[in-house]
């Protein structure tokens, strides 16, 4: 027996995705297609592994703490100033530091919504933070006029995702701006967008093209998804240049680690792959859409790298045997969404494979 602080006594074990080793073995398969995780169809850059290779020889040494030259490159492509930038171990980290450094334990809330990322629901009870969860209706649209309202004094912050997982749906800048105007002062407007880079055109979507403008507004980013590198957690905020300095402060030193660094500068560079992943992601995105509702199924409409659909079975008999069949999805029970069924794009082969068994099981 161990005493630990209170909150920490019932929590459960985070659960990973299966992985394709799992499935190879369970059911002696040689081929496995992973469509589970929203990670990158296209793998890993060739000049984000190059990079890598060239600077494994100086992983004996300290990277620079705040990775500065990573921060410097963020803030040209994301067209705000430097000051604004934190860069994380996974935009987890940055998520799980607002948690610590912006609510006070015992007294802040939280405002967030019902059906969303875990991570919030988990940072909210482990810094003792009211977690105020609003509920959404049948079509799961996100309900940010009831957020305004729940909204008081003591919150915090007010957390959007958008895109939003797992539903794929986004908020536009005007329904954001809307939000951001009537917060209580002090209170932050959170919106994450690990999946900002697939929502199109992003000037409808990402309120940070008019950072200058609010004054709460933090925006979280991530390098796991559209610049394929969710094995090296890099993510990042972009804050008002005060917060980010104060957090700055009081954050653990090193968490991005030195190669993790180097492969997110060479991600950026790479272009090429970048955009190919956006052709790819987009023309899956629309095949998905048109073929699971032929085949019966409810679809949410996605501004992301993966959809969200209702089938006309139950979610758990499709996943067990989509899997039995060598595709894994994610099945939605631990949203709160069960059933649902979440399957990112993969390469046009995965996808073409993916809608063939599923038909299959769907006619079966
Ligand atoms: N926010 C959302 C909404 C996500 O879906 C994810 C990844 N699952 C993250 C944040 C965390 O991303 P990262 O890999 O950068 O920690």
């Amino acid at each position: 027996d161990f005493s630990v602080r209170p909150e920490i006594q019932d929590f459960a074990p985070y659960v990973p995705g299966l992985t394709i080793e799992q499935i190879q073995e369970r059911y002696g398969l040689n081929t496995v297609i992973k469509l589970a995780s929203n990670e990158n169809p296209l793998g890993t850059s060739p000049l984000v592994q190059k990079a890598i290779a060239k600077n494994a020889a100086r992983a004996f040494r300290y990277p620079e703490n705040h990775s500065p030259r990573l921060v410097k490159a963020i803030a040209q492509t994301a067209g705000v100033s430097e000051d604004c930038i934190l860069v994380g171990n996974g935009s987890d980290e940055i998520i799980d530091m607002l948690f610590r450094m912006k609510g006070i334990p015992g007294k802040s809330n939280v405002v967030c919504y019902e059906n969303s990322f875990a991570m919030y629901r988990m940072c909210a009870k482990l810094t003792d933070l009211e977690y105020r969860e609003i509920p959404r209706d049948d079509d799961l649209e996100l309900p940010l006029a009831a957020m305004a309202e729940a909204a008081d004094e003591n919150t915090a912050m007010v957390i959007v995702t958008s895109p939003d997982n797992p539903t794929g749906l986004a908020a536009t800048v005007d329904d954001l701006s809307v939000l951001a105007g009537v917060l209580p002062k002090d209170c932050l407007l959170v919106v994450d967008e690990a999946y900002i880079e697939f929502a199109w055109p992003p000037e409808s979507y990402s309120p940070v093209q008019a950072f200058d403008l609010f004054e709460n507004l933090v925006a979280l980013r991530t390098f796991s998804k559209a610049y394929g590198l969710a094995g090296l957690r890099v993510g990042y905020g972009i804050l008002p240049p005060k917060l980010a300095a104060l957090m700055k402060n009081a954050r653990i030193p090193f968490t991005v680690n030195l190669l993790a660094e180097e492969a997110a500068l060479a991600a950026l560079e790479d272009e090429v792959f970048f955009n190919e992943t956006l052709q790819l992601v987009m023309h899956g995105r629309e095949y998905f859409t048109e073929e699971l509702t032929r085949l019966g199924c409810k679809v949410w409409p996605s501004q992301s790298n993966f959809v969200m659909f209702e089938p006309p079975k139950p979610a758990q008999t499709v996943f067990k045997a989509l899997l039995k069949k060598g595709i894994i999805v994610r099945p939605l029970g631990s949203f709160g969404l069960g059933t649902c069924i979440r399957v990112n794009v993969g390469t046009n082969a995965e996808n073409t494979t993916f809608i063939k068994k599923l038909e299959d099981i769907l006619n079966g």
